[in-house]
């Protein structure tokens, strides 16, 4: 029994251990298991994250690289290959210390809070620029550098046409004003040193804005852009040619030897000028004037110089035009009284200066007055009376003939319906617009609420527009004359004969209500001219066969007077009748109309 119990002991001591050898080989196994599945796992896991890394590296928009600490790349992602436009070999190849000459620090601390460069790169001929930031870390104890890229080429395109279009003349691709002052001024400070002659040359075209008005200012730009082009051929590649704006140039001539080179060059620009340019189709003829300032002799800085050339250029002008003068200290005193004029005039409106001067017209068959011509005048307190000759030009060029020449149509509309509520017999009152106000895209309504606003009727208002303004566009001419004459004003053609219109051009002309003849042809008749003679006699029948009314300007005496009445001429202006007066004297002129018309008929019967 015992034997019995013991081998039965035995066996459950053997179960046991078979048990307990399988419960522990199963768990052997399992934590074998367990730790290769936590390995793959982690291998698993691993591959993720640097999946997810890589994925992100290579999304990335901006070029990534990975470098040796000597800056080789040992790794980048495809921003980095669409930058550098170039194979994988070739990027690899890649150092960026030696390519873009980077001074990377050895020493890791340096760069922990990175370096920031700006890279240019060459490719395919247009250059790439790339803002890099720079860092290092420590990777399986290897020091790496890693660059973060910016692709900024479109930000630097945009920054180089800004600063271009700073120093440029948008139209001509000249340099501009900034750029002539920042190179005049090297060019002056190079010359102190080396004891060298600056030349300044400033050219103005002649006559230019007649051009631009009359074809427009498209074949105006063309016209200017050919200017400029012909400029820079009469001159080295040394010098420099700037367009101060509109049709003003500068020609910088750095280092000379002599000042006679000022000369030589500004005798070759007007030779050059004598060919006629070309634009489109057509050929103009442009003259320019030319002043001339040099250093040491005629200014030590930039704005002295430029403001003595302008001097010059300004009296060559003066002289006559198609010119060159050398600058002299007198002309600056000129030029100085000219810029307070332009300065006075801006004032004059406002200060209540302009005023109006009304001229006569009377009608030949009946020595009557039908009308007058109102007169721009200026009270200038200092100077007194500036006539209208000296200083339309000034508002024109300053854009100021705008508001003086819709003060004149105003106060002589308002001045008209006075005089026809008083009772005086109606009267044309004739208004000169001049070629600026004519461009003004406003002109109809403006001149419409002037007439709303001072009661006048439309039939008393005759507008005169020069012929020069007629033939610099005539399509545009013909459309607004007929635009004009549909709100009820009449129109004529003022300074006629002076436009280079050719007789037979007349006919072409806008159906216009009169013609002015010119005084200059007036002034002739009285000599042995038998040419304007001859021409008056035409114009007079030309305008009348148009059915035109024609009125002589400038009649002075009574052998001018006589020619016209024998050739038909319907209207006589002139001081032989009266000068222009203020509107008081004018008034006495219409009270005594009765006694006048007896003295003006005396005269044309
Ligand atoms: P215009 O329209 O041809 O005016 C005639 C000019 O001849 C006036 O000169 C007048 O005073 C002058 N005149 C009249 N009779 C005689 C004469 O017998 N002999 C001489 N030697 N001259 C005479 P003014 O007033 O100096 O005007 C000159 C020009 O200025 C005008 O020529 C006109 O083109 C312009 N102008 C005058 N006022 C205005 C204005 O309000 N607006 C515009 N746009 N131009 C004006
Ligand atoms: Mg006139
Ligand atoms: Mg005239």
């Amino acid at each position: 029994m015992p034997d019995l119990i013991r081998q039965g002991d035995s066996f459950v001591v053997f179960t046991f251990i078979i048990i307990a050898l399988g419960l522990g080989l199963g768990l052997v196994r399992r934590i074998v298991m367990n730790a290769q599945e936590i390995r793959k796992e982690a291998e698993a896991a691993l591959r993720d994250c640097e999946k997810r890394y890589r994925a992100l590296f290579e999304n990335m928009t901006d070029p990534l690289l990975i470098m040796a600490p000597d800056g080789h790349v040992i790794d980048y992602n495809e921003a980095a290959e669409r930058f550098f436009e170039c194979s994988r070999q070739e990027i690899l190849n890649i150092n960026i210390n030696t390519l873009f000459s980077i001074d990377v620090p050895e020493n890791e601390e340096t760069l922990q809070n990175g370096k920031t460069v700006e890279i240019e790169y060459e490719i395919n001929e247009q250059t790439k620029y790339l803002n890099l930031t720079l860092n290092s870390c420590l990777w399986k104890g290897n020091r790496i550098l890693f660059g973060m890229g910016k692709d900024i080429t479109d930000r630097r395109i945009a920054e180089e046409q800004i600063r271009y279009l700073a120093y440029h003349d948008n139209l001509t691709g000249l340099p501009n004003r900034l750029s002539l002052r920042e190179y005049l001024n090297q060019c002056l400070t190079r010359a102190k040193k080396n004891n060298k002659t600056v030349g300044v040359l400033f050219i103005d075209l002649d006559r230019f804005k007649i051009i631009n008005d009359t074809l427009g200012h498209n074949t105006g730009d063309s016209l200017l852009k050919a200017v400029a082009h012909r400029l820079k051929r009469c001159v080295r590649g040394s010098d420099m040619v700037a367009r101060l704006g509109g049709d003003e140039f500068t020609i910088v001539l750095p280092q000379l030897n002599r000042l006679d080179d000022c000369v030589g060059v500004s005798k070759k620009i007007l030779s050059q000028f004598q060919k006629p340019l070309k634009v489109g189709r057509r050929e103009f003829h442009v003259s320019p004037s030319i002043g001339i300032a040099s250093f040491p002799k005629d200014g030590n800085d930039v704005e002295t110089l430029l403001i003595n050339a302008d001097a010059a250029m300004y009296k060559a002008k003066g002289q006559g035009r198609k010119k060159f003068l050398m600058y002299t200290p007198s002309m600056k005193e000129q030029a100085l009284a000219r810029m307070e004029m332009e300065d006075a005039l801006y004032r004059a409106l406002e200060k209540n200066e302009i005023s109006i001067n009304y001229q006569p017209q009377i009608q030949v068959s009946t020595g009557q007055i039908i009308g007058m011509e109102a007169l721009a005048r200026w009270n200038q307190p200092r100077e007194g009376l500036i006539s209208s000759i000296d200083f339309i030009p000034l508002a024109e060029k300053t854009g100021l003939i705008i508001p003086i020449g819709e003060y004149v149509l105003y106060n002589a509309c308002k001045q008209n319906a006075a005089w026809l509520t008083k009772g005086y017999s109606p009267l044309k009152v004739g208004v000169n617009i001049s070629s600026y106000q004519f461009r003004q895209c406003d002109l109809v309504d403006m001149i419409k609420r002037v007439l709303k606003d001072t009661g006048m009727d439309a039939g008393y208002l005759e507008l005169e527009i020069t012929e020069s303004t007629v033939m610099q566009d005539m399509e545009y001419a013909k459309a607004m004359v007929r635009e004009l004459k549909q709100i009820g004003v009449h129109v004529s053609i003022d300074d006629f004969g002076t436009g280079y219109a050719s007789l037979g051009y007349l006919r072409m002309f806008p159906p216009v209500n009169g013609l002015k003849i010119d005084s200059s042809f007036i002034r002739d008749i009285t000599g042995d001219e038998n040419v304007s003679k001859a021409l008056v006699a035409t114009m007079i029948v030309l305008a009348r066969n148009l059915n035109m009314k024609v009125v002589a300007e400038g009649v002075e005496d009574e052998h001018q007077l006589d020619f016209l009445v024998k050739h038909g001429c319907d209207i006589v202006q002139g001081y032989l009748f009266n000068k222009p007066v203020a509107a008081e004297d004018f008034e006495k002129l219409l009270c005594k109309q009765s006694d006048v018309n007896v003295g003006y008929l005396k005269r044309v019967k």
